[in-house]
């Protein structure tokens, strides 16, 4: 496979720092220079190369220490992101039309790098229903199988062959449409590209076709008349997407031809081919970071069959050969918030509860999608909260939330502003005429705030008992 050879590399160097106890500068700095190395060797971008271990020495060293986690797993979880990150992030899927004007997709490229292959794969791609992946399903998923996702619609494709230049481009598209089951609009040799796209455009959409899919003319090297006849074309329809086929054998070379491309025409991305083949992989982690340009689909093989969506994660994952170490850490970082809980529960039970404390509550619960799953992480505290109680909670909790907004930093530390101190009653008439509600909601909030902070302290503290949370928020055992 293409990137064997990166990932057991990899995998040697996070034997480095698979002993040591913690992520360290040194360990970091070593990680990180064997790694600038292994990508280099895989034909990464030199500048591509740099600024991924830049960001992973960064975010290594700034990272906090997971429990249940060791410091090499954790650096393949920053390592991964990074490649993702380099690679676009999420799928970059193919524009559609936002007009009655068919979807128009105008495929580009250097002779011999797979152009009209992928034109041909690209029509069957999008003539056959889909599984689209959840992102998030990503990480996790093994390699081919469907995950979870959605379907999308067939598409009804055209094919237009705008390639004139090269006699045998023409029968090419012919033969391979056929082979795909999908039209093939020609007009010959002797004929203004412009006019084909044009007409080819025109035919589509009276034949209730929803995609045309244009193999433009390639050449050997990047030349004026090539890009000249690029703009015209795309002057004249224009198109919904440029797509540029680059062959990843290329290595470099690829992705600095997106970037001239791009420069010169404009494109929306790349299609990468023969990923399949002897590459080590290079041009895939640096299309998007030279170019700006997202790959969006990859050529794996010469069958029809073989072309697939560009997913950065499921490359990443790949790349790193670790995705269940991902899947791993993603996890511990999920029970922090578990940790944050448990501080929220030291600070009720020492009745310090205060309405910072309130807001990053219903920011949990927003995030968690429910009072009850909040509550699930307060230890004990499901059992001692009717249904009744959370719902009426989860109502209130809107309006109060605009009050606290309405406060300043010092009150809302001390929620006994509003009620101990002097001028506690000109506080809440400021808070009522600044949030427009009359003041008898003031009162009744603050009330209703001290009593459920009273009411949680002592609920906590009978549940725990003797519990220490000290102890246990720090993560001692
Ligand atoms: P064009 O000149 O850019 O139109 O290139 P072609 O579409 O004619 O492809 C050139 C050669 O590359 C053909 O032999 C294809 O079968 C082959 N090819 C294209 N895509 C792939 C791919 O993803 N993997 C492999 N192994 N071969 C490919």
């Amino acid at each position: 496979m293409v990137f064997d050879s990166i990932t057991s590399k990899i995998t040697g160097i996070l034997d480095t720092i698979r002993g040591a106890d913690k992520l360290t500068a040194e360990n970091i700095e070593e990680a990180v220079q064997e790694m600038r190395k292994v990508l280099l060797d895989a034909d990464v971008n030199f500048q591509v190369a740099n600024s991924l271990v830049k960001a992973v020495k960064e975010k290594a060293v700034g990272e906090r220490r997971i429990d249940n986690v060791n410091p090499s797993q954790q650096f393949v979880k920053i390592l991964y992101d990074e490649l993702v990150d380099i690679m676009g992030g999420d799928e970059a899927p193919i524009a559609t039309s936002a007009t009655d004007q068919p979807t128009v997709l105008l495929l580009a490229g250097l002779q011999g790098a797979g152009k009209t292959t992928a034109a041909a794969k690209l029509a069957l791609y999008l003539q056959t229903p889909q599984t689209r992946l959840d992102a998030s399903g990503d990480a996790e998923g093994g390699e081919g199988e469907g995950g979870k996702g959605t379907m999308t619609k067939p598409r009804k494709v055209l094919l237009v062959a705008a390639d004139v230049y090269r006699p045998a481009a023409i029968d090419q598209l012919q033969i391979l449409g056929e082979r795909v089951g999908c039209e093939v609009f020609t007009m010959g040799q002797d004929v203004d590209p412009v006019d084909i796209v044009k007409q080819g455009v025109a035919y589509a959409k009276e034949q209730g076709y929803d995609t045309v899919i244009v193999d433009t003319a390639g050449r050997q090297v990047v030349d004026d008349a090539l890009m000249a006849e690029l703009k015209r074309i795309k002057e004249a329809v224009p198109p919904d997407e440029v797509l540029l086929v680059v062959d990843a054998m290329t290595g470099q070379e690829a992705a600095l031809l997106t970037q001239t491309f791009n420069e010169q025409i404009g494109i929306s991305g790349a299609i990468l081919t023969k990923l399949d083949g002897d590459t080590r992989g290079g041009s895939a982690l640096s299309v998007r970071g030279v170019s700006g340009k997202p790959i969006k689909f990859v050529g794996v093989g010469e069958g029809m069959d073989k072309l697939e969506p560009f997913y950065p994660k499921r490359m990443a994952s790949r790349i790193i050969g670790m995705g269940d170490v991902v899947s791993l850490v993603e996890k511990a970082q999920k029970q922090m918030s578990e940790r944050d809980a448990l501080d929220l529960t030291k600070r009720i039970q020492k009745g310090q509860y205060d309405f910072n404390d309130f807001m990053k509550q219903s920011d949990m619960i927003n995030k968690m999608g429910s009072v009850g799953q909040f509550l699930s992480y307060i230890p004990g505290m499901s059992n001692m909260v009717s249904r009744d109680q959370i719902k009426t909670m989860s109502k209130k909790f809107r309006k109060y939330r605009t009050f606290i907004d309405a406060m300043t930093e010092e009150e809302r530390e001390s929620p006994d502003l509003f009620t101990k101190e002097k001028g506690a009653q000109q506080r809440m008439r400021r808070l009522a005429d600044e949030t427009d509600e009359p003041i008898e909601e003031v009162q009744g909030f603050v009330r209703d705030f001290m009593k459920q902070r009273r009411q949680m302290m002592l609920m906590s503290r009978q549940m725990m008992g003797g519990a220490d949370l000290d102890k246990a928020a720090s993560g001692d055992e």
